[in-house]
């Protein structure tokens, strides 16, 4: 046994620990959880814990279904919300098949080999997440609008206002976990909340956003209210975001940096950036996952003006720009050994080790293939008219799931990083999804049409 395995066994037992949660994601990136007693874990640490691979979405087929979590002992953190003993802790797992390999359908090993693929190169991969989400008072099941928890905007700061002490509860929490938060503030749209993490490697960050949402989840009901991820829940106000600032290191040196050069931003940050772009439409399906993203993504143009509230609906680049789907900041022009990159364009409900993956390898893809980055926005990119924007070499970024889709099916890139399993997987699923939406008459439809035809 190793010494964090023995850590773990001994926090649980001078902690009164009775149950152990292992968790993992399912493609969708829905977090799933099994318990067992402190008694089985060493068994757990050497072979895992069996389980029905066929019951969880994604993982196997009903008669290839056994497969194994292992938890990963560095993952160990106690529950604050169950802390009173006996108490509860997690792990993160892997999971394998029987034979002890690793499974093709664990979104976490989908992340472990981008980055393999980018240490190999020399790359260490952080990232910081802005995660935006709604707190509501109730969700309806019956499709009907959900009531926002409060009616404040961007930055405010009321008394009274359920979403500042929901804040204080849930950064306690979180940072009790072991996960800094660095920002948090109200967002623009009514019940809209965000939260920014410290940034950390890719792999953590993922873990990290994968503990957060059921921590926002948990403190909202502790409220008597409720948090929801769906990018799209109001179609009058802006969506929720996971702006992303991106930035690979060699060792301790940021590979983004070079002194004087434009913007900090070195070759390597400038290919990056060039093959985020290359490949933002054909990885949307992943980023930006539901058929209701893109209601986000498409909210937001001189049609409604300011209802998407900066979202990205243009591929294209700028420097403090908030309608680039990429943006470069610089807060603090001059700081030494600073720079990253804003991906704009991924969602709140993305599954976030497959978006990182597909991010890490776009933006390796084009290190590697040396693309050149073509010239900055700086223009208000909604504002500009169709001609002017295709003068300009913008293009947009797919109108819909079914669009997305049928991208990601001819791409050798998302193929490559999610693997056969996954990426087959993911595309059936979320065809299902696309045809089941295309086919159902809406609300839109019934108001449009039936008073006039
Ligand atoms: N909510 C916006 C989005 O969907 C972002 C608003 C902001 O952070 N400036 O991306
Ligand atoms: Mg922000
Ligand atoms: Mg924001
Ligand atoms: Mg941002």
């Amino acid at each position: 046994m190793d010494k964090q395995q023995e850590f773990v066994l001994r926090t649980l037992e001078e902690r009164d620990i009775r149950f152990v949660r292992l968790w993992f994601t399912d493609v969708l990136g829905f977090l799933k959880s099994v318990a067992v007693a402190p008694a089985e874990l060493e068994q757990a640490f050497d072979e895992g814990i069996g389980f029905d691979g066929s019951a969880i979405e994604g993982f196997a087929r009903v008669y290839e279904s056994d497969m194994i979590a292992k938890p990963d002992p560095v993952t160990f953190q106690i529950l604050p919300w169950r802390a009173e003993a006996p108490g509860t802790a997690r792990m993160f797992c892997d999971i394998l098949m029987p034979d002890g390999s690793p499974s093709f359908a664990d979104p976490r090993y989908v992340l472990k080999r981008a980055l393999a693929k980018s240490s190999d190169l020399g790359f260490t991969f952080y990232t910081h997440p802005e995660i935006e989400f709604f707190l509501l008072k109730d969700k309806p099941l019956d499709g009907s609008r959900p009531t926002p928890a409060d009616n404040s905007g961007y930055f405010d700061h009321t008394p009274q206002n359920v979403g500042m002490d929901f804040r204080r509860q849930a950064i306690t929490m979180l940072e009790s976990m072991g996960i800094s938060v660095e920002f948090s503030h109200h967002e623009g749209a009514p019940g809209q909340q965000e939260i920014d993490l410290r940034y950390a490697d890719a792999l953590s960050t993922a873990d990290n956003i994968m503990t957060f949402r059921l921590v926002m989840k948990q403190v909202a009901l502790e409220q008597g209210v409720q948090a929801t991820f769906m990018p799209k829940p109001f179609s009058e106000h802006p969506g929720s975001g996971m702006h992303t600032h991106l930035s690979l290191f060699e060792g301790d040196r940021n590979a983004f940096y070079e002194s004087g050069a434009e913007y900090q931003l070195s070759k390597v940050g400038r290919s990056f950036i060039a093959g985020l772009l290359k490949h933002a439409a054909e990885i949307s399906a992943v980023t930006n996952q539901w058929v209701n993203s893109y209601k986000r993504i498409w909210g937001g143009s001189e049609r409604t003006a300011g209802a998407g509230g900066e979202a990205p609906s243009y591929i294209c680049w700028g420097h403090n720009n908030r309608s680039a789907l990429i943006r470069v900041p610089m807060y603090k022009p001059g700081k030494i050994g600073s720079a990253r990159v804003e991906v704009r364009s991924l969602d709140s409900g993305a599954n976030p080790y497959l978006a990182y993956a597909v991010l890490l390898a776009a933006g390796l893809k084009g290190i590697e293939e040396g693309y050149e980055l073509p010239p900055g926005a700086d223009d208000d990119v909604w504002a500009l008219r169709d001609a002017e924007r295709r003068a300009m070499g913008i293009e947009p970024l797919p109108q819909n799931l079914g669009e997305a889709i049928a991208l990601m099916e001819r791409s050798e890139l998302v193929a490559e990083t999610l693997g056969e399993h996954v990426y087959d997987f993911f595309l059936r699923n979320k065809k299902q999804e696309w045809e089941e939406y295309r086919s159902e008459v809406t609300a839109f439809e019934l108001r449009k049409n039936l008073p006039v035809l």
